[in-house]
């Protein structure tokens, strides 16, 4: 592929980029970290989020954790790949280091929700889309209620908006049902590293 200057773009030199989504409770979390761990040469995207950390959470390492108005500043400033607002709080995705790692070759992860992925199949339609479901709906429940991070308030909305998200199945590339964390994570890595 060439641009107006006639030169290659290098599109098609891009390592891969990997969306991973699905709802809240399904183990999306649990098995990217499983996948990073059996692929040390992936890359998962750090995201903002106007959330507030939860215990053990590492600014810069789980998230950059942000104001609302550095997210805005954000995203105004062209800096976000995507972003969304989720259970009343901003995540997106910042651009820059996710381009940068890809051209160096680097396959990146992005664990996000549907909304955004919808956003990332607009913008970089190279990427690879993948839903991770659960086994079943009741299982899904049980995992949200009983991971106890949230509030009464914030795990009746999780628990909607994992509802809702699951009917967005069928949009996705590749459906992984996540019934062994470890297989899961095999099954996503098949995806995107080369044997
Ligand atoms: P949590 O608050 O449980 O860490 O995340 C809530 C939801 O936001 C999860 O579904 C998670 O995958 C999603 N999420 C995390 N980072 C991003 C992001 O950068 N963009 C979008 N669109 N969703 C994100």
């Amino acid at each position: 592929m060439k641009n107006s200057a006639g030169g290659a773009t290098g599109l098609d030199q891009l390592a891969p980029l990997l969306v991973v989504s699905g709802p809240s409770g399904v183990g999306k979390s649990t098995v990217v970290a499983q996948a990073l761990g059996l692929s040390p040469k992936l890359w998962l995207s750090v995201s903002a989020t106007t959330r507030a950390p939860r215990e053990g959470e590492v600014d810069g390492v789980s998230y950059s954790f942000v104001s609302d108005s550095e997210f805005v500043q954000m995203v105004e400033s062209g800096h976000m790949l995507e972003w969304a607002q989720y259970a009343g709080n901003k995540y997106g995705t910042p651009s820059a280091p996710v381009q940068a790692r890809r051209e160096a070759g680097v396959p990146v992860i992005l664990e996000i929700e549907v909304q955004g992925a919808r956003q990332v199949r607009e913008s970089a339609p190279d990427a690879t889309l993948v839903f991770i479901a659960p086994p079943s709906i009741g299982e899904l429940d049980a995992r949200l209620r009983g991971r106890g991070t949230e509030s009464t308030d914030a795990l009746s909305a999780r628990l909607e908006i994992a509802h809702e998200e699951l009917a967005a199945m069928p949009e996705f590339d590749h459906v992984l049902v996540n019934a062994d964390v470890r297989a899961t994570a095999m099954a996503l890595l098949d995806l995107c590293i080369d044997p």
